[in-house]
């Protein structure tokens, strides 16, 4: 075991990573290395994003992957399902066994084998690069991978044409900058440093979320708006922009389509609508408006009047039945006051679409072979696991594989999925670092390797540049890549095409092709993909229109409302008298969605499952500071201690996540509560549309 945190020895080198986690910011990591042992992990200084720091959670690397609990070998169930005993068994004789299985179900029907997969890893080969070869030769159900973002990017794609926005680095040179549900502090540390250049040079910062999180303390003004009512907000932003003709009319004529039908929509939401709606004040929508308007460019004013604004929006506000609208009008904003005009003006809530990934070449659709494989939605697993064959659904599932993913922590309705995790005649595979919620349910779980021992290479959802990351050590115990755990299962299954040959250094030139210099790549880590700095100055969105689309025939044609309204919540608040609290489950400081909750440092500084209350509504039910509470609705029931502070508004309580449910009070998490409704774009997770009671235990 290394000591935590030694000093790097004269024999110790340092390889060039990537963080693997889902996380805006992908930064470039150095691992040092000594005697084949890896004994620190640390920011690249050399990589202009990252600046020389990892958060607190992946500066802890080592102690993850060294973890005393890591599974090493692979394991076979001896218990009842999810009873978690396994004994451990030969590669040999999981891997023939789980072949024969596999081949048997899809003597019958290969839809009825399920792969699912999420940000476990965002690396492009490890993710789906040898996983997408195996399940599409074998004809597996398609899943559908919806669980984070999945409405914001409909959101974006159709407004700007794709997940786009201006460069993360230019938001230091902003005047206004508007933090939109998220708290970048704890989720897009690097960002943070960016606002807080601009905080420096005299910009004013907003926050708007439900929560008073550690980025609103920093904000020099906080709005803790109702949750799923950011696209009423939005829209009586537009109202008061319209009503004091703070717009920029010429990039309005030149560069959007359907102004005139958007602008008649923002004159219905006068501020006292929008703040009845939203649970906030008239006068802080007025402000806010004031303030963004004070920033509109007119043609011969490039920079906006008082500066550029920019936004920052992430994903938490689209996690509500209206999601997609709200991401819309959000994404409106900029070209009503011409902010795309300057380099630091804008939007942001994805830059993922600048980047040219060839995932045809990777993931091998062709080997379809022109079958038309079934997609299940991974969002309603709960449901679909429980679903009996019918002529709509097709075969019941009867095999699982998971990897990159923990559905029994992560999805909502646990109620549900533990029911069809559990079973008898679902055959589960487990690909994993550790025995997760879900690795307790397995047939089978694989240890798999984590970022230190594999080659990956990643792209980046919060900049613009590509980074490699070499393997820094040896594969631990019998732990081995996803790739080669595909490959060597599709050796088994009789797959014999020899794209099933192709190494992972391979896999990693093929992802961007000539897009990005391979060999830069290998030499530091990274590379910055060729973009203009103010991309949509002149339109030139990448929509069908080529403008910034307020109108969307695409979702017109669809049958849907071409023009974005205020969708309201599928359980918004004050709609139920049994459930009058309206419950957001943000991540817990220390934990990236289900990963780090195992490390013994991290949970100890988390403490333990949490529910921040405000004392009015604590008052109300006699529920002291610090005391056990059931959280409860007709899904179900989770206890946790229950923290009044003045991060909750009044009417909203915050269930921090995504603790393991193994280590929660009763087995449970907060997905206890949430529910399996969709959104309004993207077929997307409604975690934070979820209406509660609170009583004290
Ligand atoms: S989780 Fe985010 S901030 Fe932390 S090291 Fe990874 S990319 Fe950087």
């Amino acid at each position: 075991m290394p000591h935590s945190n030694p000093r790097p020895g004269p024999q110790s080198i340092q390889i060039i990573g990537a963080c693997p986690h889902d996380c805006p910011d992908t930064c470039s990591m150095l691992t040092t290395v000594e005697n084949g042992l890896a004994v620190k992990v640390q920011g690249n200084p050399n990589h202009p994003h990252t600046d020389g720091a990892l958060c607190a959670k992946v500066s802890r690397y080592t102690e993850r992957t060294y973890h005393p609990e890591r599974t090493l070998q692979p394991m076979k169930r001896v218990g009842t399902k999810g009873s978690g005993q396994f004994e451990p068994v030969s590669w040999d004789e999981a891997l023939g066994d789980i072949a024969n299985r596999l081949k048997a179900i899809a003597a019958q029907d290969p839809q009825a084998i399920q792969p699912y997969s999420y940000a476990g890893t965002m690396g492009l080969v490890q993710g789906e690069g040898m996983a997408g070869r195996f399940f599409n030769k074998l004809g597996a159900s398609m899943l559908e991978r919806t669980i984070c973002a999945s409405a914001g990017g409909a959101g974006l794609v159709h407004t700007l044409g794709a997940k786009v926005g201006m460069r993360v680095e230019f938001f230091a040179e902003a005047k206004l900058i508007i933090i939109w549900g998220s708290n970048s502090i704890t989720s897009n540390l690097h960002f943070w440093r960016y606002a807080n250049q601009a905080k420096r040079g005299g910009a004013k910062l907003i926050c708007i979320d439900p929560r008073k999180s550690e980025t609103a303390d920093k904000c020099h003004a906080h709005i803790a708006l109702l949750p799923g009512t950011d696209g009423a907000l939005a829209l009586s932003i537009m109202q008061q922009l319209v009503v004091n003709d703070r717009l920029d009319h010429d990039y309005l004529a030149r560069y959007t389509l359907g102004w005139a039908q958007l602008r008649e929509r923002a004159l219905q939401w006068p501020p006292e609508r929008a703040a009845a709606v939203c649970g906030i004040e008239a006068a802080q929508i007025e402000a806010l408006a004031r303030d963004y308007g004070a920033c509109a460019a007119s043609a011969s004013q490039s920079t906006g009047a008082q500066g550029p604004a920019a936004i920052r929006m992430n994903y938490g506000l689209q996690r509500v039945h209206g999601g997609g609208n709200a991401v819309r009008l959000i994404a409106m904003l900029p070209a009503l006051i011409g902010a795309w005009r300057h380099r630091a003006g804008g939007v942001l809530l994805s830059s993922s679409g600048a980047f040219a990934v060839q995932r045809a070449k990777l993931e091998r659709p062709d080997l379809l072979a022109g079958r038309t494989p079934r997609t299940i939605n991974m969002t309603t697993i709960g449901n679909d696991l429980l679903r009996p064959a019918s002529p709509e659904f097709g075969p019941k599932v009867a095999a699982l594989i998971v990897y990159n993913s923990n559905p029994v922590a992560i999805a909502p309705d646990s109620a549900k999925v533990v029911a069809g995790f559990a079973r008898e005649d679902l055959f589960t595979v487990v690909l994993e670092h550790f025995q997760t919620d879900t690795a307790d349910y397995a047939d089978y779980i694989l240890p798999a390797t984590t970022q230190l021992e594999h080659w990956d290479v990643h792209s980046s959802y919060g900049h613009t540049d590509a980074l490699l990351n070499r393997p820094a050590i040896a594969p631990l115990g019998q732990a081995k890549p996803n790739t080669q755990i595909f490959r060597e299962l599709a050796a088994r299954m009789g797959f014999d095409e020899p794209c099933f040959q192709d190494t992972d250094e391979a896999l990693c030139r093929l992802a961007y092709g000539d897009a990005v210099d391979f060999n830069a790549l290998l030499e530091k880590g990274f590379v910055t993909l060729p973009m203009p700095e103010a991309p949509f100055a002149q339109g030139n969105f990448p929509t069908p229109s080529g403008q910034c689309e307020f109108f969307s025939q695409r979702l017109a044609d669809r049958g849907l409302d071409g023009l974005p309204d205020h969708v309201p919540n599928h359980e918004a608040a004050h709609s139920s008298k049994a459930y009058p609290l309206a419950m957001i489950s943000p991540p817990a400081r220390n934990f990236l969605n289900s990963t780090f909750v195992n490390v013994t440092s991290l949970r100890n500084s988390e403490g333990e499952p949490l529910l921040e209350m405000h004392p009015v509504n604590a008052a109300a039910r006699q529920i002291q500071d610090g005391s056990t509470v059931r959280v409860f609705n007709a899904r179900g029931e989770h206890r946790c201690r229950v923290s009044l502070n003045h991060r909750a508004r009044v009417g909203v309580v915050h269930g921090l996540g995504v603790w393991w449910r193994k280590f929660g009070l009763d087995g449970t998490n907060v997905n206890q509560l949430t529910s399996q409704a969709l959104t309004d774009l993207g077929n997307g997770p409604t975690f934070y549309d979820c209406l509660v009671e609170v009583q004290a235990a």
